[in-house]
């Protein structure tokens, strides 16, 4: 039998009103108490952006209409990730949320694609991506559901503005039955018994009891760290970034379908436009720069007028031991933090409650599930980790520490064994499983300057000229179709218009 449980969130930041409308939006509704206590005093983090196609399926799952989403939240859509001047000065490429070509034969289109090249072919593979092209065209379209389409081959996610989604969620949680509690929480107190969280007490006086806590406190991990004192993985010695400067700014241009990565010289610039203005960051490692010349850096990269006072952000990158740990799950900031590279933490929030929802205690004190929780967040959160160093270590940059540094660095094994794959048999099949699709590695492997030495055996059943005829025809393709689509910017207008 399962038990109504008392669900006391900490913390409403995005990760805060993402688990309590995951709870609200897919229980049954009333079965459990759901709770949010947080702190206007002490404020969210402020940022995080850009997302990843996934969210689509969260807002899906919990009932929101995307259209009303993107009016309330001036969200724009986004294609994927330019990164400039990451291989060296001088470079781009774009991590496209879709396929580079369709398979010929059966067999995987890249592997036609490195054959051509190793025989002088010098056409770029992101002429096979249809998002790529729609998105460095400034288009866009709702994807085509027939799968014989090449318009089918790409998905899409959203840049947001993370304050409006907060607000957002929290009044769709609020007309649910949430609750929400104003007030800083000075003290939590254990059960001497079983070490459980027992109550959270307020400056107010006021207490909450639970019978499970989610941790969403941001960067502090009130409960995870504070309470429970659970260790944490430090990956600074793959990832040397600790610090980010954000600023918004007013627009330039019309929004384009897709973030930007500038590399700069300790770190990376982040570019993201939203309706009413633009997202920007530096992320930067104070091993290599300091503040002022950080802020220096970013005020003189800035596309418009900087709108709001920089905000100063310091992390430490790695991940909780345990995000489960007695009837407290970390949730957000509190249980791990990746640099936003590859926009990856409001999709790890998401996986959490995904998590959450489908290994929800039974009865209060059952901790049975925290085992398998832990295990599925620590794998996805690994593999993010191999995914950006693999951003950093494959540059040829030589203007700066960092960068050399970076090319010199001693890899996770699995991010190693990854590459070596690549190389000698142009494989990312071992990339099957976890958030980023073999398309996603290829996009960054082959953009970051690797061209692979070897192509898969299996290929040469077809024959060369078979495939220069077929890649051909699916280029002229993706070129037709994407010279029919309108400008993302009244694509976006008219949408939210119509909500
Ligand atoms: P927070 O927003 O910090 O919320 C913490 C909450 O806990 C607040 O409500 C606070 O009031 C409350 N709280 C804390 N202590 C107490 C207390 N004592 N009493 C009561 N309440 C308390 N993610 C992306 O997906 N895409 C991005 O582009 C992206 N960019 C980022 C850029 C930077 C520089 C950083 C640092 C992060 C970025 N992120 C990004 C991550 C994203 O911002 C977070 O994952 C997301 O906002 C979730 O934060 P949070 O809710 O865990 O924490």
């Amino acid at each position: 039998m399962t038990q109504a449980l008392s669900i006391v969130i900490v913390g409403g930041g995005t990760a805060g009103w993402m688990t309590a409308a995951g709870l609200v939006g897919c229980l049954p509704q009333g079965m459990h108490r759901v709770r949010v206590v947080e702190s206007e005093e002490i404020g969210t983090v402020g940022v995080g952006e850009a997302t990843l196609p996934q969210l689509r399926d969260f807002n899906d799952m919990i009932g929101i209409l995307e259209a009303d989403f993107m009016r309330k939240t001036q969200a724009t859509f986004k294609l994927g990730i330019e990164f400039v001047d990451w291989g060296f000065a001088g470079s781009s490429y774009i991590h496209p949320f879709g396929v580079h070509g369709r398979p010929i034969g059966g067999i995987d289109f890249h592997q036609h694609w490195i054959r051509a090249a190793l025989n002088g072919d010098r056409t770029d593979i992101e002429e096979f991506s249809f998002a790529i092209q729609a998105a460095r065209g400034g288009r866009f379209d709702l994807p085509s559901v027939d799968p014989t389409m090449v318009s089918s081959t790409y998905t899409y996610a959203y840049h947001l503005d993370a304050t409006l989604y907060g607000r957002y969620l929290r009044s769709f949680c609020e007309q649910r039955g949430v609750t929400r509690t104003e007030g800083r929480i000075v003290d939590v107190v254990r059960n001497a018994e079983t070490g459980d969280v027992a109550r959270l007490d307020l400056e107010s006086g006021q207490s909450v009891e639970g019978d499970l806590f989610v941790d969403c406190s941001g960067f502090r991990g009130l409960l995870i760290e504070g309470a429970l004192s659970e260790p944490y993985q430090d990956w600074s010695q793959w990832l040397p970034c600790d610090r980010a400067i954000a600023v918004p700014s007013t627009s330039t241009e019309p929004p384009r379908p897709y973030t930007r990565a500038m590399a700069r010289e300790a770190g990376w610039q982040w570019r993201i436009p939203l309706q009413h203005r633009t997202g920007n960051g530096y992320v930067y490692s104070s091993r290599y720069t300091d503040d002022e010349r950080a802020l220096e850096v970013l005020l003189g990269n800035l596309a418009g007028e900087a709108i709001r006072e920089p905000n100063m952000l310091r992390f430490r990158t790695g991940r909780r031991q345990r995000a489960w740990v007695n009837n407290c799950v970390s949730i957000g900031l509190s249980s791990g933090f990746l640099e936003p590279l590859e926009s990856t933490s409001i999709h790890l929030v998401q996986m959490a409650i995904v998590n959450l929802l489908k290994l929800l205690p039974r009865s209060a004190g059952d901790h049975r599930p925290a085992f398998e929780f832990n295990r599925l967040m620590a794998r996805e959160y690994d593999r993010v980790r191999d995914f950006l160093v693999l951003h950093y270590h494959l540059n040829q940059r030589e203007d700066a520490p960092l960068w050399r540094d970076m090319r010199a660095l001693q890899i996770p094994d699995s991010l190693a064994e990854k590459i070596e794959a690549f190389v000698h048999r142009g494989e990312v099949e071992a990339y099957q499983d976890g958030l980023f699709t073999p398309a996603s590695w290829l996009s960054v492997l082959l953009g970051q300057g690797l061209v692979p030495s070897a192509y898969s055996r299996v290929t040469d059943n077809i024959p060369p000229s078979r495939s220069a005829v077929e890649m051909r025809q699916q280029r002229e393709e993706i070129e037709a179709q994407v010279a029919r689509m309108g400008a993302h910017a009244d694509f976006v207008d008219d949408y939210c218009r119509a909500a």
